[in-house]
């Protein structure tokens, strides 16, 4: 059905609310208009999506498969009527049936199947493949619980279960037909066949089901739908087990079956801190292993060639360490299903696979001990240390150089697997997150690698969507945008660029500030709903939004916010633009040391909004259970934006770019992609601080760092440190003494103290350009211009051509 008109679409309401919720538009709740929506453009997308999968198979597309343990896809349906072209007739028709649009919205159950960044870019890919037409996929797992809801209960977090499918799903579609099978455990046996070759068999083995839910992701105006498969665990043939089973057994059948499901029960809450632990590991087997096999039945069904070509036809982008099984699973597949020998199958992997690095912080390297790996994939442990003897012999007689790097290198090391050092010697492409990124993988973490393999390292910078986090979530700056250089950068981001004429343009900046006025009091009435507490929406609005972690140094922010503090009572005179800190984060919920931050966010900001006598001049504000959809409401609406990790920490960052694409100005250190930001914008358009990389890794290396010097020498500093102590900010002495023993006692790993300084006077800095407005407006002007380079559609047009050789099936009258 299209929709011509408004009018028209109203009709559909009506009559989906009557078909499917049984309701009239009276007696519906903003609920049954979200799932009579959905479900007018579910029907909408189906059509589109038989068409897309027809032409792939018609013409035996190569097909890319994004395999990744997360993806952060928020709430769909806003974005689906906005990539169908349907978002204006649908707010239109919503408001004429007497609905606030973006309430009907707000009923949707956010899909949190990620924690932060990581899953967040998958998501970021998918809709800018489907939006450029190129055939790619992601597949994952279906966490019957996404990350934790967050709480915060007297300043601390407190973590609730997120059962986001207690209400029906409306994306996800059942694939009962193509539920396949993964095995765990059990015994290997090695055979040896009359011709010489191997046959390996397993025994008593566990079986589980893996049953695959699809969820469309729809391309933007071009009726491309792609796939998202996400896997659901299930016990096979549960129900025959259980009618032939009678008194302890069917017990012991029902807690088979609960173990069983635990497999995509919950998604891990750890962000940048690896998990070693047994259900994370049968997890990342479950997805490899079910991803890779309903990816060749449909190779061979839909294509019907050899699979000898498989690797022409298909290329798996592996999201960081967690999906790399997928490389032992593969020469599995191929040598003990197939037939192959080793040298053919391990040719074919090497053309497969394509790893993405993630992240350079130790803590964050997955290693699993052998044990386990043996254990609970005898088979797969086989084949990994088969993978390691002849890596670790080709080292010795062809590299002799790196002999004395071998436990360094090898894939088995201190009876660990390390993932990332088979990820890199099982694929073709090897990509860092951001340029410096990049450029320490292949300068330092992975030098030898490398070496070793120089064609296989390229970078690739992250990047957004620019449909959700420009057209979707700010649309009025959309809208500006749009009126002042045309509509062609909403296909074409990099056309942002147009906007630099207008950035000395007195009636366009007017406009911008306009804009930016307007969503600071959207956010403003959001906050004091949420907390009661008022916020002046002629304050600077700076923001941090991200996960909570040592190495983002939330903890610098709060310490230059209660500097602020502490200069206000001293001189309550002082002459400053008022300011809003605006807080989002999570912790993971055994994260000690992040959860006292948080409370000292919260105890700090609690003090400081309750002081009558600073009130009009500064406020804090931690909005709880930061998420996709926090995130929409809080981006269009900062004025600054907080990018403050300790140099050569942060691989890209994301959440810089949201933020300059609406406008916000980056306070930051060099670091990520606030280092490419500022090779586009120019320090004049931004304001930087801190440490560089190359001297935080100085003093890692060479040590030379005191802070209790800072402490010594720095009165505010000290001011600080001491009042985590007394009390000030606490309910009891001693409250933060984590904190301060980890700066103190631990000589602050993150170098909070070493940058304190450099961050204060560059926020001094920010509230002078502030009171310039058309400095101020001109900066964020440039800013937006300069964004579209970070547009997904920029990545994943290179990773296209320079990974995965894939071209667009634009053109196609078909889809157009
Ligand atoms: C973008 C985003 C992130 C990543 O933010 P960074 O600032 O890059 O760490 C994390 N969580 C959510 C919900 C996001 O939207």
């Amino acid at each position: 059905m299209n929709f011509q008109s408004a009018d028209q679409f109203v009709d559909a309401i009506v009559e989906k609310l009557k078909a499917a919720r049984r309701k009239t538009v009276e007696d519906a709740s903003n609920r049954d208009m979200f799932y009579a929506v959905s479900a007018i453009v579910k029907e909408r997308i189906n059509s589109a999506w038989v068409e897309t999968q027809t032409i792939y198979k018609q013409k035996k597309v190569r097909q890319i498969y994004y395999l990744s343990m997360e993806f952060l896809i928020g709430r769909l349906l806003e974005s689906n009527l906005l990539n169908c072209g349907l978002l204006d007739i649908c707010n239109e028709a919503l408001t004429a049936l007497g609905f606030q649009p973006k309430e009907v919205y707000a009923a949707e159950h956010d899909a949190g199947l990620g924690n932060g960044g990581l899953g967040r870019l998958a998501a970021c890919f998918l809709d800018s493949m489907a939006s450029l037409q190129f055939p790619g996929h992601g597949c994952g797992i279906r966490y019957r619980y996404g990350l934790f809801e967050q709480r915060i209960i007297q300043g601390n977090q407190i973590e609730l279960p997120d059962y986001w499918l207690k209400e029906e799903y409306p994306w996800e579609t059942r694939k009962d037909e193509e539920a396949v099978e993964v095995q765990f455990g059990g015994e290997v046996e090695m055979l040896t066949k009359i011709d010489g070759s191997l046959e390996f068999r397993y025994h008593n083995t566990d079986k589980v089901m893996a049953v695959p839910y699809d969820i469309a992701v729809v391309g933007y105006h071009n009726k491309t739908i792609n796939t998202l498969r996400l896997w659901s665990a299930e016990s096979p043939d549960f129900e025959q087990n259980i009618s032939s089973q009678g008194g302890a057994k069917y017990y012991h059948e029902l807690e088979h079956q609960h173990s069983i499901e635990q497999i995509s029960g919950f998604l891990y809450p750890d962000d940048s801190v690896y998990e070693g632990k047994l259900l994370r590991l049968k997890q990342q087997y479950f997805l490899v292993a079910a991803s890779l096999k309903s990816i060749l039945s449909s190779f061979k069904k839909n294509y019907r060639l050899p699979l000898t070509q498989l690797q022409e036809k298909v290329v798996v982008q592996i999201n960081d360490t967690h999906p790399s099984l997928a490389i032992p699973e593969f020469m599995r597949i191929l040598m003990d299903e197939e037939r192959f020998g080793w040298d053919d199958a391990w040719k074919m992997t090497q053309q497969v696979f394509a790893y993405t690095n993630h992240t350079t912080l130790s803590e964050a390297l997955e290693k699993w001990p052998v044990e386990m790996m043996k254990q609970l994939l005898p088979r797969i442990y086989m084949i990994i240390h088969e993978m390691n003897e002849r890596f670790c012999k080709n080292i010795w007689f062809d590299h002799p150089e790196l002999r004395d790097e071998l436990p360094g290198l090898a894939i088995i090391a201190d009876n660990q697997i390390h993932m990332a050092r088979m990820a890199v010697i099982g694929s073709f492409s090897v990509n860092g997150v951001a340029r410096i990124h990049t450029d320490i993988l292949k300068n330092q973490e992975m030098k030898h690698f490398y070496t070793l393999f120089p064609d296989r390292f390229r970078n690739k910078t992250n990047g957004i969507t620019h449909r959700r986090w420009l057209l979707q979530v700010n649309p009025r700056l959309a809208g500006l945008v749009s009126d002042t250089i045309g509509k062609k950068w909403v296909k074409q981001p990099s056309k942002l660029i147009s906007l630099l004429r207008y950035s000395k343009d007195a009636s366009f900046l007017n406009k911008i500030d306009d804009v930016k006025k307007h969503n600071k009091q959207l956010l403003s009435s959001f906050i004091y709903t949420k907390t009661g507490i008022m916020t002046d929406p002629a304050s600077i609005f700076d923001v941090q939004i991200k996960r909570l972690h040592e190495y983002k140094r939330q903890l610098l922010n709060i310490f230059h916010v209660i500097h602020l503090y502490n200069e206000l009572k001293d001189n309550p005179a002082m002459n400053v633009v008022p300011r809003t800190f605006i807080f989002g984060a999570k912790a993971a919920p055994s994260y000690h040391l992040a959860k006292e931050i948080i409370k000292l966010i919260n105890q700090t900001a609690f003090i400081i909004n309750n002081d009558k006598t600073i009130s009009e001049k500064l406020k804090v504000v931690f909005l709880e259970n930061y998420n996709v959809s926090l995130a929409e409401h809080i981006i269009p609406a900062a004025d600054i934006s907080e990018q403050i990790s300790t140099a050569s920490k942060e691989a890209s960052g994301t959440g810089n770019m949201k933020m300059m694409m609406n406008g916000a100005i980056t306070l930051g250190t060099l670091d990520g992609a606030n280092i490419e930001i500022k090779a586009l914008v120019g320090e004049k358009n931004m304001f930087i601080f801190g440490l560089t990389a190359e001297e935080v890794l100085y003093y890692y290396q060479h040590g030379g760092y005191v802070a209790r010097d800072i402490y010594e020498v720095d009165e505010r500093v000290r001011r600080i440190l001491d009042q985590l102590n007394d009390g000030a900010f606490g309910s009891q002495e001693m409250e933060f003494k984590d904190i301060y023993y980890n700066i103190l006692s631990h000589n602050d790993p993150y170098f909070v103290l070493k940058d304190f300084d450099s961050y204060i006077e560059a926020h001094e800095l920010v509230e002078q350009a502030y009171r310039d407005r058309n400095t101020w407006l001109s900066m964020s002007v440039t800013n937006i211009a300069y964004s579209g380079k970070f547009s997904s559609d920029r990545t994943i047009q290179e990773y296209a051509s320079e990974i995965w050789r894939v071209r667009p099936i634009k053109g196609w009258k078909f889809l157009i």
